[in-house]
């Protein structure tokens, strides 16, 4: 897949409101801040593709990108911004749960998260799913230029020890938009 070939498809408050579900797509998932557009951004060598967000949480859409033929990336809501009302939240849980369970043409997630903070609550929650529906998740330990080299790969293999017991179903690996650490390991697993 070249992803440098990504371009904008569409966007989607709802399920219905989305593309055609044939082919295949790669969803990213993560909680808001956890740098998933940077990663999108950075995967796809375009600064505007995905905006990195100044207002982390108020874009609720679901939005698609062209990645080849029947082919898509898929960059869904940030979860768990503290300041979005909570009704808000719930409505968007919904959606995403329906994205999930539905989508015909989801192939695997990438869950992002902050190497400081790995595997919060919705984190956990998202990989339960995920094995529940023997769905692919490829994690990505973003930011992890702030840890240094040791720390770093200290997170990384005691998450791969915790979520070994899901088999061959999720793996883990660094990355670092600002260093572009990681890529060719995330466009490997993309490609697979
Ligand atoms: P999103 O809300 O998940 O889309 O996260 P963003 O991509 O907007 O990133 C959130 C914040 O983390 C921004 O201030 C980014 O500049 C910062 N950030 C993202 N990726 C990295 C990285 O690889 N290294 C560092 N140091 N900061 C990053």
């Amino acid at each position: 897949i070249d992803f440098r070939s990504a371009v904008f498809l569409q966007s989607a408050s709802q399920l219905e409101n989305s593309p055609d579900d044939s082919g295949s797509e790669v969803a990213f998932a993560g909680r808001s801040n956890s740098g998933k557009s940077s990663a999108i951004n950075t995967l796809t060598g375009n600064k505007k593709l995905a905006r990195t967000s100044r207002t982390p949480g108020r874009t609720q859409l679901i939005n698609y990108f062209d990645v080849g033929p029947d082919r898509r990336l898929v960059d869904l809501p940030g979860y768990g911004y503290a300041k979005v009302p909570l009704a808000m939240k719930e409505k968007w849980n919904r959606e995403l749960e329906r994205y999930l369970q539905h989508r015909q043409s989801l192939r695997g997630l990438v869950l992002l998260m902050d190497i400081r903070h790995p595997m919060r609550d919705q984190d956990d929650q998202m990989i339960n799913w995920a094995a529940t529906a023997s769905m692919p998740v490829h994690i990505l330990l973003t930011k992890a230029d702030k840890l240094k080299r040791g720390p770093a790969q200290n997170t990384l293999l005691k998450l791969q020890g915790q979520l070994a017991s899901f088999g061959g179903l999720i793996s883990v690996q660094l990355f670092s938009a600002l260093k572009k650490q990681g890529l060719d390991s995330l466009e490997k697993t993309l490609n697979r």
